[in-house]
């Protein structure tokens, strides 16, 4: 982590060939004006339905994802979520205020009402689908759908054969399945799912989007070795610097749908996290830390003046120099939760670093609630 870090201090200049969208304007002043150490920053964001017949917690009406889009190609640049990935990993610099634009799973009412105006800004954009979905399910895109589609700037990736909580632990014969076991059964399913990928498109990007956002350490680092890159859905932004096996998305969709809050966090800086307690964010009975104790780099973090919150409520904390450390709850709520840190940039007039901590917990039943 520490030698990513020097990298970004150090404001690799060097330029990438980032896919761009058509936005003459905003890909002129990155030459120009821009700090360099702007340009080691990505936005993701996460959508699920574009529709008003779906869901209203992962679904947002066409004409409010119209609004984010025209939004998007005044101030942004739309970028390829795998070319910026592999930018970042290579310590490539980016376009000023890049974002990525992703959808999880591939649900038909993308190509219907979302697609059309994606092809109208020529954004690139990533779906994370569940193959054993795809063809059978209602309201799922069809092969046929995704085939076409992947000719026309949308990338396809790995959401697991069929949308499975990761971390549950199978029962065999009224027996817990060992960790080998698990890890066994789930790494089958998200091999296959890639396959199926590949045979279908003749490509393996090898990004995997966590269902639920939920994930281990253990898991995560597991998939790294393996060649993955791992997509969650605690917020934030990315950058070089980031864990490439569960980086932050911020989901755009639902009671995130205001483009007013969505601004904020468009505008929001990866937060550089040298150091961090938490080993794993499955939350334990016992022994699970009572604060969360995060070390930045404060060069340009208004270390004074960030703030951090806890399912949205402002949070008591001691700030020590660069290091930050924050009361966690005694019990935690079943199922996700998380805490966001933010502190304003002291160059960028406006511009918030972002950091998140997911924290997962298992109901009585030992499962991860939906
Ligand atoms: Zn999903």
């Amino acid at each position: 982590m520490s030698s990513r870090i020097v990298l970004l201090l150090l404001f690799c200049v060097c330029c990438v060939n980032v896919a761009l969208a058509k936005q003459p304007d905003v890909a002129a002043k990155t030459e120009t004006s821009i700090p360099t150490g702007m340009l080691d920053n990505l936005v993701i964001l996460q959508y699920h339905n574009v529709s008003t017949k779906t869901p209203a917690s992962t679904s947002i009406a066409p004409e409010k994802f119209a609004e984010h889009l025209a939004y998007l190609y005044r101030h942004y640049t739309v970028v390829d979520l795998f070319d910026a990935i592999k930018a970042l990993r290579a310590g490539n610099s980016l376009p000023d205020k890049a974002v990525a634009i992703t959808f999880d799973d591939g649900f038909d009412n993308i190509l219907l009402n979302a697609h059309p105006l994606l092809q109208k800004y020529n954004f690139p954009y990533t779906i994370f689908i569940n193959p054993q979905r795809i063809d059978k399910d209602r309201n799922q895109l069809t092969w046929y759908e995704v085939k076409q589609m992947a000719q026309e700037n949308v990338r396809f990736a790995n959401h697991t054969l069929d949308h499975l909580h990761l971390l549950n632990r199978e029962y065999r014969n009224g027996e817990k399945e060992s960790d080998a076991q698990w890890l066994t059964r789930i790494m089958y399913n998200i091999d296959q799912a890639e396959k199926l990928i590949e045979t279908q498109l003749g490509y393996s990007l090898q990004f995997l989007a966590y269902p639920y956002g939920e994930f281990d350490t253990f898991l995560a680092q597991h998939l790294e070795q393996q060649g993955y890159i791992g997509f969650a859905q605690h917020s934030g932004a990315v950058f070089s610097g980031s864990n490439f096996s569960a980086l932050p998305r911020f989901p755009a969709a639902g009671r995130y749908a205001n483009i007013n809050t969505l601004k904020v966090k468009l505008n929001s800086l990866a937060m550089p996290v040298l150091d961090n307690n938490i080993q794993s964010p499955v939350v334990s009975e016992e022994g699970f830390p009572s604060t969360l104790k995060l070390t930045v780099a404060a060069a340009d973090l208004n270390m004074n003046a960030m703030n951090c919150f806890f399912q949205g409520h402002l949070q008591d904390k001691k700030i020590i120099e660069n290091l930050v450390e924050v009361s966690l709850p005694e019990s935690f709520p079943f199922g996700r939760s998380r805490m966001n840190c933010t502190a304003p940039s002291k160059t960028q007039k406006g511009r918030f670093y972002w950091f998140s901590q997911p924290f997962f917990k298992a109901n009585e039943n030992q499962l991860f609630p939906d």
